[in-house]
């Protein structure tokens, strides 16, 4: 069972008395304005981890230039405290992507277990750098772990995870993606999102110059010019096929074109953007805050993709806005094949940061069943956050108890 703050001082026999009333001292409770002895936990000692596999059937295969997903197998995290407060994390291996999978993630997972069970999660940032330090690469899985710690950091102060990291807006947009289809299909596909209210739609592209500019062409045509249309070639061109694709592409005014290539040429990626009307921005080439520093330094993007799932959580990836900010580069926060656990947890790293303004939060559209209680919602394309302590999202019980342990 989950325990706030709030259930913490009804507890010590506080009632309702919130956090607010203690900060300002909140006359009802303190007629008298004496200073008022904020109850502290002194710490909130990591007692267990839970690890589950957590798969998850997508509606379809998830296609893109250079792989394809049937399915998600992703890997649920539970951390429990001895203050009764617990937090949950989700990772999702995209192998191709990634570099991990459900199987390294639930081996890696056994290992940082015993890493952060009996230390004190308010010291988050120790924690996380020290699973950063244990063991490079394995971003999946240190995302789940950092998301859990954040969420216990949110509901031991009982604030939404988006007002403790900064707090910049409570809802934004997102798109929605459409992965690779033939022209007609794209464009039906198109539709489709125009109907259910979305404003900007962002399209798979990357395999040649023809099919790319066909099914790109047939996707305007079809929702007409008051949409948003930013591409995703997933590295699928070279220097010299995405220089001439995107040229085609210009008439058909795209807002943005991530990774045209591949991810470890940040030379053709800089030559891309000098070269096109387009504004770049860095997905696969971005995975760590020492990678954002090269993309800076280099002038090869004009825009960053932030994921927790590349990133390896929340933390890194402030890191990596705050860079972001001090370069003037603006930022999106994307995602892989997720649930609505670790979507949420990226909502809120979207909603703490003014200079984070794109998202692509929107693959809960595409699983068979998201079994998450709680987090995002999202109507016509806009989300909102909840306002619950934490990151206000958890798998509901009656699925939990259907998963099987992974140790
Ligand atoms: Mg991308």
């Amino acid at each position: 069972m989950n325990h706030t703050r709030r259930d913490f001082f009804s507890v010590m026999g506080l009632g309702a008395l919130s956090l607010k009333n203690f900060l300002v001292g909140g006359e009802e409770n303190n007629p008298s304005r004496a200073p008022l002895k904020l109850p502290k936990i002194a710490n909130v000692k990591i007692t267990d981890v839970d690890a589950y596999y957590y798969d998850l059937a997508l509606l379809e295969p998830f296609k893109i230039s250079i792989a394809e997903m049937k399915d998600a197998l992703n890997v649920l995290v539970c951390l429990q405290t001895n203050q009764g407060i617990v937090g949950w994390g989700e990772a999702a291996p995209f192998p191709a992507l990634t570099g991990d999978t459900q199987a390294t993630s639930i081996a890696a997972a056994k290992d940082i277990a015993e890493l952060v069970t009996g230390q004190d999660a308010l010291n988050y940032g120790k924690i996380i750098n020290a699973i950063h330090s244990f063991i490079p690469h394995n971003p999946c899985i240190k995302a789940a772990f950092d998301m859990a710690l954040f969420d216990i950091l949110g509901k031991v102060a009982d604030l939404p995870l988006y007002k403790l990291l900064g707090g910049a807006k409570n809802s934004f947009e997102t798109d929605l993606t459409i992965s690779l289809h033939t022209p007609e299909e794209t464009a039906i596909r198109g539709l489709e999102a125009v109907k259910k209210g979305f404003k900007t739609i962002k399209a798979k592209v990357g395999v040649s110059m023809e099919s790319d500019v066909a099914r790109i062409k047939a996707l305007r045509e079809a929702v007409g010019p008051e949409i948003s249309i930013r591409i995703d070639a997933n590295q699928g061109w070279s220097v010299p096929e995405a220089i001439k694709t995107l040229d085609r592409l210009t008439e058909y005014d795209i807002q943005l074109i991530e990774q045209p290539v591949s991810a470890s040429d940040l030379a053709g990626l800089k030559q891309v953007r000098n070269s096109v009307k387009i504004p770049v921005m860095a997905d696969e080439a971005l995975f760590s805050p020492a990678d954002a520093l090269q993309i800076i330094k280099s002038e090869a993007a004009d825009y960053l993709n932030i994921k927790l799932m590349k990133a390896g959580g929340i933390l890194p990836s402030l890191k990596i806005a705050h860079l972001g900010e001090a370069a003037g580069l603006r930022c999106m926060v994307g995602c892989m094949n997720e649930s609505n656990l670790s979507i949420t947890a990226g909502a809120h790293l979207h909603a703490s940061q003014s200079h984070i303004i794109f998202a692509d939060l929107d693959t809960s559209f595409f699983l068979k069943v998201d079994p998450v209680i709680g987090g995002i919602k999202i109507n016509n394309g806009i989300v909102t956050l909840p306002e619950q302590a934490g990151i206000g999202a958890e798998v509901d019980p009656i699925w939990l108890k259907k998963l099987k342990k992974a140790f």
